[in-house]
């Protein structure tokens, strides 16, 4: 599993930057909850926002081994640079699968050259994106050429940061969500966006998520990307998954870090000796470092066997890699400001900010218990399980695939009816379909 010379050096670049410029910055950003711009410019002008762009249009084209390693580095220094570059990055990963010639020219033109971000908007108000793919953000035809988006979305990475967004949105009209999804790509300056800006959080602070409005948003006939229903069967969505480990792994082994370099500097009375002397300490710094070798060693398990994965298997790679990154994150985290002692909630140290950073591991779709979920219904070869865990195709009538916006219905509406009759219909025939929330998502 060890990288070759040549992918070793892509990530010991990265290694140097997130060093010397990404890392100073981060705490500044956390505390202001903005998002990291110049850290985003140095990772331009080092080619890293065409990470997941192909070399045929002028990307690093990294494979999946090399990725993790770039994304786990980077939040070594800073977990808000890493979750938004690689938010920016499965979106490519989404225009290489489903846009067209032009598509791939004009908007990886535009990261190359220019050093465009992109975010990923799937959450919505009344829906569990951790359950299903279930939108209720209506896209339909404009009269003429174009397409109008009406909606709201929740959890909106880099708003006001990148220059387009992917939203996530159902066809209007569509009754089976299987056949609805529709991802469309809407400039920042498109008319009918709106923003409060508030986003004042725990942890992920310079993610800068606010909740967006779409209020008959229009955008160009070219902004959709694929056919409808298509975005789940690419084997991308997985994606989101494998890179949240990446972002745990690195941020926690910072924490580690930065604990063992406090236990073996500060020297504390009567004894004059270095806290790393206190065998208490000891056995937790061993704890946490084989729980983190182990979820590191899985997360680059998963990543090395990425290519040759179908769907179904690159759901249960995500799966298991988030699942022990987040469990070890949390512990890591957690017990490092134990090690530490008092000075361990200081905001001035790593310390603090690592631990509410990873404490929104388990927010990231799947939940912990629907990975565990998927991951155990893979192991018993329960047909639904496996399903849901890799291909998310379509469920037949009705369940987490049947969408709640009835057709000429604005979402509003549909969110007034839904919290009632929709939810209901929803609750009720849930039992029967397969889940889909086993897969990562944005
Ligand atoms: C820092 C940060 C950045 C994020 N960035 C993005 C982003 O860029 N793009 C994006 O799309 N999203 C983003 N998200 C949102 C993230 O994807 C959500 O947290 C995720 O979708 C989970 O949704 P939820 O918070 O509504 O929780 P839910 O999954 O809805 O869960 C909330 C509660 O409701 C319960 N519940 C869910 N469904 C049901 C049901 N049917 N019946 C009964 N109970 C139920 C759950 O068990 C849970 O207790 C971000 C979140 C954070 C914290």
């Amino acid at each position: 599993m060890a990288l070759t010379s040549e992918q070793a050096h892509v990530v010991e670049r990265v290694a140097r930057l997130t060093r010397e410029r990404i890392a100073p910055r981060a705490a500044a950003y956390d505390q202001a909850g903005q998002n990291p711009v110049e850290s985003w410019r140095d990772l331009w002008r080092e080619g890293y926002l065409a990470a997941a762009i192909p070399p045929a249009w002028g990307g690093l084209g990294l494979d999946m081994p090399t990725y993790v390693g770039v994304i786990r580095t980077i939040a070594q220094g800073c977990a808000n640079t890493a979750m938004t570059l690689h938010m920016h990055s499965t979106v490519m990963r989404f225009i290489d699968a489903l846009g067209t010639d032009a598509q791939k020219r004009r908007y990886f033109d535009e990261v190359v050259r220019s050093g465009r971000l992109f975010g990923s908007w799937g959450s919505e108000p009344a829906v569990s994106l951790s359950r299903t793919f279930l939108m209720e953000t209506a896209i339909r035809r404009a009269d003429g050429d174009g397409w109008i988006i009406d909606g709201v979305k929740h959890f909106c990475t880099m708003a006001l940061g990148a220059s387009y967004y992917l939203v996530w949105c159902a066809l209007d009209g569509e009754a089976d969500m299987g056949k609805a999804l529709l991802l469309a790509l809407v400039p920042a300056e498109a008319p009918g966006i709106a923003t409060d800006g508030k986003w004042n959080t725990l942890g992920m602070r310079a993610t800068y998520s606010p909740s967006v409005t779409f209020t008959r948003a229009r955008v160009g006939g070219d902004a959709t990307l694929g056919r409808p229903g298509s975005a789940i069967q690419v084997g991308v969505v997985e994606s989101f998954g494998l890179g949240y480990a990446a972002i745990y792994v690195g941020v926690a082994e910072a924490a580690l870090a930065f604990a063992v370099d406090y236990a073996r500097t500060r020297v504390v009375k009567p004894d004059n000796v270095a806290v790393a002397q206190d065998p208490t300490v000891q056995r937790h710094i061993g704890e946490l470092d084989v729980e983190l070798h182990a979820a590191r060693l899985v997360l680059e398990a998963g990543a090395a066997r990425w290519e040759g994965a179908d769907m179904l298997e690159r759901g249960l790679l995500a799966n298991r890699a988030k699942y022990l990154a987040t469990e070890a994150g949390l512990h890591v985290t957690s017990k490092v400001i134990q090690v530490v002692g008092g000075r361990g909630a200081y905001k001035d140290y790593l310390a603090e900010r690592a631990f509410r950073d990873v404490r929104t591991a388990t927010l990231m779709p799947p939940t912990i218990d629907r990975m565990l979920e998927a991951i155990g219904k893979s192991a018993l070869g329960l047909q639904e399980g496996r399903r849901a865990a890799g291909r998310t195709g379509r469920a037949r009538g009705g369940g987490p695939w049947r969408r709640t916006v009835a057709r000429g219905e604005r979402p509003r509406e549909a969110r007034r009816r839904g919290s009632a009759a929709g939810s209901r219909a929803r609750a009720g025939a849930r039992p029967a379909c397969p889940r889909t929330g086993s897969v990562p998502g944005p």
